[in-house]
């Protein structure tokens, strides 16, 4: 730099002062301007009531009403007064998405000065009010539960997916929407900071897999995400599938890896998942609709009985749109007192008095659930007992036909005497069981009613009884109030005569399917000798339904079953037919 004669220098500095893009404004300590800057004048001209600029304080009342204050009180004879103060132009911002605003540093310069340095920090607040508002949304995208997406950016993901062309990169893309199949009984089980870890535990799990399969070196970069949409409901998206069968192994793996024990606590939960899949040949409508399909899919698997995975196909639209027109109309037929019940009665076959063909017409009656529909006519059960289960519905209606059902059984105990059924079998869901205090629920009603429980005898199916230890301890809690417990449609399901022993049963009731048979099939009847014969090892008693033959009736009662069930003997019965049934003359 040159050398400068001292008026050049003076001058160069009132240039930079003159020139900086700083406010400068030197004042009295009551405020008085003494010396201002051309950009302390611009900052504060606009904020001065009345234009004027001789008072620094007088020009800062509106927005900085506490600055005489400040100064006032500031005892030194030096230093700051205050720093980087945020001071906005606009008195209440004016209804301004981003109000300008001043950074304000004001220092005492001695015992009569004050030296203000202003600023205009409207761009730094808008960038820092940006990145809030990114932080912000970023967090309600994202579950912080799981530390997964949330719906909205699967649905985008998705979208972006959907919009590639054929031969692109990740074209062929495939979804799995997951749906856990017990979160709502760990939740009314264990409470709901238990299902939490779980759904915790789980995501982690959903990672892990995932992960190990980007690692096993999936082509081309391709891309897959896992979020969390709903409660329990999880989906993920694969871009990189080379083969659409590639998703069945994926499918397969979460599966396993999400079926494995729980460890909350002491304790070790089950939670396996439904599995729905979409495959890109598949999807039609938006990311919204492919989701839908997905959920379709997922549905179908849990009606095959859960913990596995469906690969969507279009047909299943309709199934499902006929399934929600069912449970709408249900719900009203429940309100509206459609549903009824009818008896079929159970006959004692065996006893020391029947050898021959009659039998005891008082041992018992099965109660079975019917639908009066307003345009249909009678509904029989298996097309709306399933859509009630998936809905939630059973329960109410599990219970109205319980407690229907046990009314009536009393009414004939009172009216028939001796000759009244001795037993009353009603048919048992799981989600009947997973109601809270559901066990206390029948132990009031039975007492509330009169109705002795060694005469009520629970049907349930293998795969309820088969469940987990929280159901088999509602069923020991269910026997312990002295009821009796019986396994409906044995030989359908999965367990076989071996592990009968670890169901706690009291009856085995033998399916339809194998008692058609009786007369006609070695085999059958073999199976039945079998079974009778195991149960009876067991304490257990048995019971042969859809006996609709004299040649059936003979079989099953040469094999030693004491109880038969079927057409043979009635059909089920509206409560007065049952009485006339059991005086009718035989
Ligand atoms: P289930 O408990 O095994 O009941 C026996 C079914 O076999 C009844 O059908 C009965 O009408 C039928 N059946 C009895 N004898 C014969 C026969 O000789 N031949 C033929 N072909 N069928 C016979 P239904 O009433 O249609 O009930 C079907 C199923 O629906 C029941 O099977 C049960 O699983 C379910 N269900 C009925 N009512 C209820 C209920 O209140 N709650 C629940 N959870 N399920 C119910
Ligand atoms: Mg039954
Ligand atoms: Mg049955």
């Amino acid at each position: 730099m040159p050398a400068q004669t001292p008026t050049e220098a003076y001058e160069a500095l009132i240039q930079f002062l003159y020139q900086a893009p700083i406010g400068l404004a030197q004042t009295s300590l009551d405020g008085s301007i003494e010396m201002a800057n051309p950009m302390s004048a611009q900052l504060l001209m606009p904020v001065s009531p009345d234009g004027s600029l001789d008072n620094l304080f007088d020009v800062l009342a509106d927005v900085a009403p506490h600055l005489r204050g400040m100064v006032e009180a500031f005892a030194p004879s030096s230093g700051v007064v205050c720093e980087s103060m945020r001071i906005p132009l606009q008195p209440d911002g004016r209804g301004q998405a981003a109000p300008q605003m001043l950074s304000f540093n004001l220092l005492k310069m001695g015992p009569h000065r004050l030296m203000a340095v202003l600023s205009d920090v409207t761009r730094e607040v808008q960038r820092e009010q940006q990145g809030l508002a990114r932080r912000l949304s970023a967090a309600a995208r994202m579950d912080n539960l799981t530390r997964m997406p949330k719906r909205e950016v699967a649905l985008e993901r998705l979208q972006r997916a959907m919009e590639r062309e054929p031969g692109e990169p990740g074209y062929a893309f495939g979804i799995l929407f997951l749906n856990c199949d017990r979160l709502t009984q760990i939740n009314n089980a264990q409470g709901h900071a238990a299902g939490d870890e779980v759904l915790s535990m789980l995501a982690d799990r959903l990672r892990a897999t995932l992960r190990s399969r980007s690692r096993l070196g999936q082509p081309h970069g391709g891309e897959q995400m896992a979020a969390r949409i709903g409660g329990d409901e999880f989906v993920v998206v694969l871009d990189d599938l080379d083969h659409p069968d590639d998703i069945h192994v994926v499918a397969q793996r979460l599966l396993d890896a999400l079926a494995k024990p729980y460890g909350i606590g002491s304790q070790q939960l089950h939670c396996s998942v439904s599995i729905g899949i979409v495959l890109r040949a598949q999807t039609s409508g938006d990311a919204n609709a492919v989701l839908q399909s997905a959920s379709i899919a997922m549905v179908e698997a849990k009606r095959a009985g859960g913990g596995r995975y469906v690969v969507f196909e279009p047909a299943m639209h309709s199934r499902a749109a006929q399934r929600s027109g069912i449970e709408a109309e249900l719900r009203v037929a429940l309100v509206e007192g459609q549903l009824f019940v009818v008896y079929q009665p159970v006959v004692g076959l065996m006893g020391p008095d029947r050898t021959d063909d009659s039998v005891d017409r008082s041992a018992g009656v099965e109660a079975l659930v019917r639908w009066q529909h307003p345009t249909r006519g009678v509904v029989p059960p298996f097309e709306f007992i399933g859509v009630a289960e998936e809905c939630g519905l059973i329960c109410a209606l599990g219970d109205f036909v319980l407690a229907t059902a046990c009314r009536q059984f009393v009414q004939w105990q009172a009216l028939l005497g001796a000759r009244a059924p001795r037993l009353l079998a009603v048919n048992l869901s799981r989600a009947q069981l997973a109601q809270p205090d559901w066990v206390d629920y029948v132990a009031e009603l039975l007492h509330s009613i009169g109705m002795n429980p060694a005469q009520l005898q629970l049907e349930v199916t293998e795969s309820l009884a088969a469940q987990d230890e929280t159901v088999q301890t509602c069923l020991h809690a269910l026997k312990a109030l002295g009821l009796t417990l019986a396994l409906d449609d044995f030989g359908t399901g999965y367990s076989s005569l071996a592990s009968l022993h670890q169901l706690p049963v009291d009856i085995v009731k033998i399916d339809r399917s194998f008692v058609c048979k009786a007369d006609t099939s070695h085999h059958h009847r073999v199976l039945i000798e079998a079974t009778v014969r195991v149960a009876h090892s067991l304490g257990m008693g048995t019971v042969a339904e859809g006996i609709e033959t004299e040649a059936q009736a003979a079989v099953v009662r040469a094999l030693q079953c004491e109880k038969g069930q079927g057409y043979l003997f009635s059909r089920p019965l509206v409560a007065d037919d049952l009485v006339r049934w059991i005086n009718a003359p035989h």
